[in-house]
């Protein structure tokens, strides 16, 4: 039986890729932060049965003692390196716990590999936000990074780091390049699951309006649940590399708050323009969107569209949900729920 740990596994990622690696009949392991509940995250969406498969241990990334034990003592067939402080907004007023999670907590775990289990293949979670403000569209593997964030600045160390040890030292280390994901397990302060939840409580009559920042910026959302496949695939391969995993197709923030409305059979129209916008419902012109310049960044990444090319011809992985079905699972995940 393969043996996997999942750092991050109370994530939204981790909860696709724990399912994932279970039905491939491996046994999954979870480094899991305390917390005061002692809160297993995503995980307590899954059902019992398949959550009394993982091991958990408890361990914060950063703990160098901790990450050393436990890959030293395991040593583990795959490492999927997920845990970070991944919220691009909390890392511009919380710029070290972002630095010391994402550079010092990756560092642990690639040196952990290199000098206690190097045939040990390893996972890193990088991200779209390494492009930033992009210099070329789409971004493929060859495009230029320019971060915008303490986030994407963490990130981009992450990256060169694995790139470096597995230059150096002949390790089998990979970044996936992956642009937004969403799914019904997104955390709260992510721009998706807040308009879900949003569009939501106002149809349903709990809130006059929400509240949102920048509405023209333009991401490329795929499905989590497909992003997960592709991270185990490239574990899979003769020889570790780098892959973007993208749509290739990108929508504005206003676009998604347009299709979760839609998907709740409200119509909007849009007035006035930049802090004065405005949704309004055009059946009866009840305002139910408002901008809130609070939710703007300092530095904005603008437009990202991945280019996933490299990805399909030699993992052949390709994103399966489309846009309006992303948006229609969340909506309808979050109508079940609440
Ligand atoms: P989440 O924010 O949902 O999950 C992050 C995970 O990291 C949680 O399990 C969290 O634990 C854990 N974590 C944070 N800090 C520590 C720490 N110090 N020690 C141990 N665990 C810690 O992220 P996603 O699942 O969405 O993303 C997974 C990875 O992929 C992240 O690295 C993210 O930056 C990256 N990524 C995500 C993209 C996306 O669109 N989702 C796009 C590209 C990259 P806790 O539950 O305790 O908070
Ligand atoms: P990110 O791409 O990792 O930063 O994911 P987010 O979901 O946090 O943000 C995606 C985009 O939505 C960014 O360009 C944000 O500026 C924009 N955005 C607009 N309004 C909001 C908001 O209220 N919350 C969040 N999180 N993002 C917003």
């Amino acid at each position: 039986m393969k043996t996997a740990l999942i750092t991050g596994i109370t994530g939204q990622d981790g909860y696709f890729l724990s399912k994932l690696l279970l039905s491939k009949g491996y046994e999954v392991h979870g480094l899991v932060r305390r917390n005061s509940q002692m809160s297993y995250g995503t995980l307590r969406s899954l059902d019992e049965e398949t959550f009394k498969k993982i091991k958990i241990h408890w361990g914060d990334v950063t703990d160098h003692t901790v990450v050393v034990k436990l890959i030293n003592d395991v040593k583990f067939d795959e490492i999927y390196h997920l845990a970070a402080q991944s919220f691009v907004a909390l890392s511009f007023t919380n710029p070290q716990v972002t630095y010391e999670t994402n550079i010092g907590g990756t560092l642990n775990v690639v040196n952990a590999v290199k000098e206690f289990s190097p045939k040990t293949r390893l996972y890193f979670a990088a991200t779209s936000e390494l492009y930033g403000k992009a210099q070329t569209k789409p971004q493929n593997e060859a495009t230029p990074f320019y971060p915008r964030s303490p986030y994407g600045v963490s990130k981009l160390a992450g990256f060169w780091t694995v790139k470096n040890y597995r230059e150096a030292y002949d390790l089998f280390m990979c970044s996936g390049i992956l642009f937004n994901h969403e799914s019904e397990m997104r955390g709260e302060e992510f721009v998706t699951k807040k308009i879900v939840k949003g569009a939501i409580d106002v149809s349903r009559g709990k809130r006059e309006f929400f509240e949102i920042g920048n509405l023209n910026a333009r991401r490329d959302w795929g499905y989590a649940d497909d992003y997960v496949e592709g991270m185990w695939t490239m574990l899979q391969q003769p020889a570790p590399d780098d892959f973007v995993l993208a749509t290739g197709e990108n929508h504005s923030i206003r676009d998604f708050v347009d299709m979760a409305f839609k998907r709740l059979k409200i119509e909007l129209s849009w007035e006035g323009e930049g802090v004065n916008e405005i949704g309004k419902n055009k059946a009866d012109g009840r305002v139910l969107v408002k901008v809130n310049p609070e939710f703007f960044r300092p530095s904005e990444v603008e437009d990202l569209i991945g280019d996933a090319s490299k990805a399909k011809s030699v993992l052949g992985w390709s994103s399966k949900v489309g846009f309006e079905e992303l948006v229609n699972k969340m909506v309808d995940y979050e109508l079940g729920a609440i």
